[in-house]
Parts: structure tokens; C-alpha cells; sequence
């Protein structure tokens, strides 16, 4: 806690109950936070203002796959503030195309474009699907189509909420961006059949997190893969939250054998630093933009790149990806064990899970407060569906605290 002068000028205790007081006054309501303020990171752990201690095992949305302020991330970081942090893309610098081709490397593709954000990422890829249209695939001016999943999340700009089905993310946002056609997640058949002569893609989470960690059907994939492929339409895979180690893999479509044309990469790329976030592909698709048609002030700045270098140094070892699939495992075992008693249903791959929870025993709102007193943080989705994702660093210890703070989390709402 920490003496603090507001614009009163009256000095009063910073608590979590007046910091969030004065927030709430000045700050749009555009989330409801958990009652808990956070002012200290370290590895798994934050410390609250209070001095109470959590294990995060929401990691911004798998932002912080490697844990808060991961040492060799850190020291990237450090050393890149003691050289130079924006350039802008009107001059080159040391850092972005030796990250452009450690993350092709990693990743297994040719090119690369850097963003910032997820969302960024993702227009980025719709963008290039539609030049891509145009010049290569020859589709009439301004009819290009690209097919979305129902239940999709991509992000919040107005082109992305535009083909959303959550009401909360779409209702009041419009007039709508055209030239999105949306099909059941899971159904491949369906997504053929919505293919036409103007489809120059299909955009999909390889696993919908936002939805509530929801896995396809076995082989939905590469089905699509096969009819994209027969059809001349790109597929575009959105691995901003499923992609670099979370599920066990580097990327998710890896992990189920299909590689996608193009592919979207955020969150964990800027290991929990900055905003760090891109797009790669083969030459084909990539080539097609040109100087001037797309761009961001701060996409592919040093500071970001060197931290992007050190994720893919994470990332190239193995480990981060090796340890989400053995704690993955006996995460699995842990859920299993819970079903009788007040989870209803679950899915989970490598270090990442939805939980149904019994909507007898509350909302997910409440088993995260729950769960909150009990030391560790998480959060709902979509009703009483619970998301797990601690970060890939966690121990096994570690992951047998979370599960223990679950089982007394649910044995108090009973
Ligand atoms: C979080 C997320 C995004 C958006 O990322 P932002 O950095 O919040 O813009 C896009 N796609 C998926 C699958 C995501 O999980």
C-alpha cells in the first residue's frame, strides 16, 4: 500500500477498495474486473496491493505464456531499452528482420508482417486475403467473400465484430463491414458448401478460447484444409491465444497436422511486455501486398522485436511446449476427478481448459471470487464455463495448488 494524492489533494491510504473506488469514477466501463489489484508480478505468482498473494492462472488470455517478468525475457527487454525503442518503418532497424526470420523459422513459413495487437493481426490477414483475391485468384473488384465460424472470437475492431454472433460484441456497432459469411464451427461440410467463386478465405481459431476452450471435431481441420485446397480459398488459421506453446505445440494446426496459408500470431508473442503481433505466410499470399497499402506506426519497433526474438529463443528449446503437454496430461487427470463434484463438462489441451461448471452451484463469475479467496486467479466465459490457462512455466506443484484451490473453490458453492 502506498500514500497516493489524487486531484483533491487529499492523501488518503491506498487500498484495493479505494483504488478501485477512484477507477471506477474515471475509467470507462468497458470490463468488470475481479475485486483484486494487482501490483506484483513473478513467474505464476502476482501480489495484490495488500500483500496477498495469487497464482494467475488466466496469464492475460495466454499473453504471459512464460510467466510474469520471465528472467531471459526481461533481459531482452532491458538490453533493448538501453539501445533504442521506435523507429517506425519509414527507416530499417537491427532487430525486426532478424525476428521475421527466427519466427519463419520457428514457425515454418516464408514471410512474415508485423502488427501490434491481436486484432491488428487478424485485419491484417483479411486484408492480405483480399488482395490475394484480387490479384492472384482474379475475383471481380469489391466481391471478395471469407467465410467465419459461428462462436468466433478475432477481436474488437468494427470489421471483427461485424461476423461476431456474441451480442454483447456486436449489438450497437453497426452499420456492418460486408463480405463475411459465417458457418457452424465444426461442421466442414457446411463451410464447403458456403464456398463460392468470390471465397478468397476462410478465417478460424484452430480452437475457440473465447467460446470456452472448444476443440472441432476430429479432423475438422484438415477437412477444411482439403476443401480450401480444391476450391483455390486461403485458409487462415487465428492462433493469437491457441498458437506458440500453449497447447503443447507451437502452433495448434501443427499439433493436428494441417498448415494453414496463412496464420495469426499475438498475445504471447510479446511475452507479457509489449504488444507484439503478426502474420505469416508463404510467398505466395505475402508477396502480394506492396509499398503503402498497409502499415502501423509501431508494428515491427525494435523494443517489440527484440522481445519477439527472445519468445522464439523460448520457443526453439522445446520446453515451454514439452511442459504444457506433461502438466497438460495431468491437468486432465485433475478434471477428470472433479466431475463429481460440480463440473459437469470439460475440455483441455495441453496447458489450456474450459470448465462447465453445475449452474446449481453459481455463475462463473462466482467460481472465480471463489477462487479468488482461495489464491488463485481465473476467469469466466460465457455463462458458467470456466478458462484455465496458467502459464507454461508452471511447476508441478504449482499446478496441484490451482487444482486444490478448484476442488475448494466448488466445495464451498456446494
Ligand atoms: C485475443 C484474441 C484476438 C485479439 O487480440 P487483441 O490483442 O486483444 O486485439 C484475436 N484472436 C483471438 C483468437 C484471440 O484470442
Amino acid at each position: 500500500m502506498e500514500d497516493f494524492t489524487g486531484t483533491t489533494g487529499v492523501t488518503r491510504l491506498r487500498t484495493s477498495r479505494t483504488i478501485i473506488d477512484d477507477e471506477s469514477r474515471y475509467l470507462a466501463h468497458n470490463y468488470r474486473p475481479l475485486p483484486v489489484v494487482i501490483t506484483e508480478g513473478d513467474g505464476a505468482w502476482v501480489t495484490d496491493v495488500e500483500g496477498r498473494r495469487y497464482l494467475d492462472a488466466l496469464c492475460a488470455y495466454s499473453a504471459l505464456n512464460f510467466g510474469h517478468r520471465n528472467p531471459s525475457l526481461m533481459q531482452a527487454t532491458l538490453e533493448q531499452l538501453g539501445r533504442i525503442t521506435l523507429t517506425s518503418r519509414a527507416f530499417h532497424n537491427d532487430q525486426l528482420g532478424p525476428f521475421a526470420e527466427e519466427l519463419c523459422a520457428l514457425t515454418g513459413y516464408d514471410m512474415m508482417l508485423p502488427m501490434n495487437t491481436g486484432a491488428e493481426a487478424v485485419e491484417t490477414a483479411l486484408k492480405l486475403a483480399r488482395l490475394w483475391g484480387y490479384r492472384v485468384k482474379g475475383v471481380r473488384p469489391n466481391r471478395a467473400e471469407i467465410i467465419v465460424a459461428s462462436g468466433n472470437f478475432h477481436g474488437r475492431t468494427i470489421s471483427l465484430v461485424s461476423f461476431s454472433d456474441d451480442v454483447q460484441a456486436r449489438a450497437g456497432f453497426g452499420p456492418y463491414t460486408p463480405g463475411f459469411v459465417a458457418v457452424p464451427y465444426g461442421d466442414a461440410d457446411a463451410l464447403e458448401q458456403a464456398i463460392t467463386k468470390n471465397t478468397v478465405a476462410v478465417l478460424l481459431e484452430p480452437i475457440q478460447g473465447e467460446a470456452g476452450v472448444l476443440l472441432p471435431p476430429d479432423g475438422y481441420l484438415a477437412q477444411v484444409r482439403r476443401s480450401t485446397e480444391r476450391h483455390a480459398v486461403l485458409l487462415i488459421a487465428d492462433e493469437v491465444q491457441s498458437g506458440l506453446g500453449r497447447t503443447g505445440a507451437t502452433l495448434e494446426t501443427e499439433r493436428v497436422g494441417v498448415r494453414p496459408d496463412l496464420v495469426t500470431l499475438g498475445k504471447a508473442l510479446g511475452g507479457g511486455v509489449v504488444p507484439v503481433s503478426a502474420v505469416v505466410g508463404n510467398r505466395d499470399v505475402m508477396g502480394v501486398v506492396r509499398p503503402g497499402e498497409h502499415g502501423s506506426t509501431f508494428g515491427g519497433n525494435p523494443l517489440a522485436c527484440s522481445v519477439g526474438r527472445a519468445v522464439v529463443a523460448l520457443l526453439d528449446t522445446g520446453v515451454p511446449q514439452a511442459n504444457a503437454r506433461w502438466l497438460g496430461a495431468e491437468l486432465g487427470k485433475e478434471l477428470e476427478a472433479l466431475t463429481s463434484s460440480g463440473v459437469v463438462g470439460y475440455r483441455q489441451v495441453g496447458l489450456w481448459a474450459g470448465i462447465d461448471v453445475d449452474p446449481a452451484l453459481g455463475s462463473g463469475r462466482d467460481v472465480c471470487e471463489a477462487l479468488l479467496r482461495h489464491g488463485v486467479l481465473a476467469k469466466d466465459t460465457h455463462g458458467s464455463t470456466l478458462r484455465l490457462a496458467p502459464p507454461l512455466t508452471l511447476t508441478d506443484d504449482e499446478l496441484d495448488y490451482v487444482c486444490a484451490a478448484l476442488t475448494a473453490a466448488l466445495d464451498e458453492l456446494a
